[in-house]
């Protein structure tokens, strides 16, 4: 996941050349390339030029194998827990491209790479297929996913004559609706928000700067796993009377 978002937004082959340090050049050997462990045992730097290796990188590992951990507990050995591990990989994946692009001044804004999106795209028709035997299922997901989010990003551009949302980000509310359906979609869009503005108005009051740039990819990451785990609890507050 980690060579995805690095590579991926930067048009990088994601399986030649082999990983190798950024600074020396030298190639990472698979026994220094373990999760976690291998960041630990190297005391974070390579192995040859002692340059340190960001925390991102075992933070990322950690974070992904708590929330397989978490699928496994709630959902059991099943289809359902690898339908979990999916979205759980597509959104840390989208929301960590968008972040590295972003504070990467190489970037103008922050990226969710197409492919990412077209991938998950597909891998959420083909696990509704799995579970629910239908299509539709998706289809109606990711419809209501992208024009959730395009209206209002279309009105902003009409309104205010400038860019308030990245196509990237609204792919990837269809990416949501296609692996969670439709009823995520309301949840996902308002939690992503709240989340995003409570986050940029606290931004904006430490950093006394005005008009930020944030990415929106983490906070629709963010409520996409909420709503993973407790879907029924928000179904039941939303729709049921
Ligand atoms: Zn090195």
């Amino acid at each position: 996941m980690n060579v995805l978002t690095y590579r991926l937004p930067r048009g990088l082959n994601i399986a030649y050349p082999p990983s190798s340090c950024p600074k020396c050049g030298q190639k990472i050997k698979f026994y220094d390339n373990v999760p976690i462990l291998s960041w630990l045992i190297l005391g974070g730097r390579c192995r040859n030029c002692k340059s340190p290796i960001s925390l991102m990188y075992p933070l990322t590992e950690l974070a992904a194998a708590l929330l397989f951990l978490a699928c496994y507990i709630k959902f059991g050995l099943s289809l359902e827990m690898w339908h979990g591990c999916a979205v759980i990989f597509f959104m840390l994946a989208a929301a960590l491209a968008d972040v590295f692009t972003a504070v990467d001044e190489n970037f103008e804004c922050g990226i969710i790479p197409d492919t990412l999106n077209l991938a998950g795209f597909v891998t959420g028709f083909a696990l509704s297929w799995a579970l629910y035997g239908t299509f539709t299922f998706p289809l109606y997901g990711a419809l209501t996913g992208f024009l959730g989010l395009f209206i209002p990003s279309y009105l902003f551009k009409i309104i205010r004559k400038k860019e308030g949302m990245g196509g990237g980000d609204i792919k990837l509310m269809a990416v949501v609706g296609a692996m969670l359906g439709i009823k995520s979609i309301f949840f996902v869009i308002f939690a992503s928000a709240f989340l995003g503005a409570v986050f940029g108005i606290t931004l904006q009051l430490v950093s006394r700067q005005k008009n930020i740039m944030l990415p929106f990819g983490p906070f629709i990451a963010a409520a996409s796993i909420i709503y993973l785990f407790y879907s029924p609890v928000f179904d039941t507050l939303l729709y049921s009377r």
